[in-house]
């Protein structure tokens, strides 16, 4: 029996419907960190070491990459889209300001 439900609304997805797998990746982008340190890059580099010993490890993974993958309906998917780079404005905000424009 195949139960893939839409990662977003819940709904099922049964075998053969239309389905999209959405994978996100995200990483640091480090370029700039130490030429723009002041100091000397060596000890500047074994201060940044020091300042991540702090951090536990799970979070220092998620602060420096996270991946996700997805199973959408194409309702959740087009939404997800929308949405991709504004994510000041929650899921449903769209349609709230529509209404108050009326
Ligand atoms: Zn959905």
């Amino acid at each position: 029996m195949n139960n893939i439900r839409c990662h977003s609304c819940a709904k099922e997805l049964p075998e053969g419907s239309l389905k999209y797998v959405v994978e996100v990746k995200s990483f640091a982008d480090f370029g700039g960190f130490l030429e723009d340190y002041s100091g000397d890059v060596e000890s500047g580099m074994v201060e940044l070491l020091k300042d991540l010993e702090d951090i536990d490890q799970k979070t220092l993974e998620d602060d420096v990459y996270q991946e996700a993958v997805f199973i959408l309906c194409k309702i959740c998917r087009d939404k997800f889209y929308k949405n991709l780079l504004d994510t000041s404005i929650p899921a449903g905000m769209d349609r709230e300001i529509k209404d108050t424009i009326h």
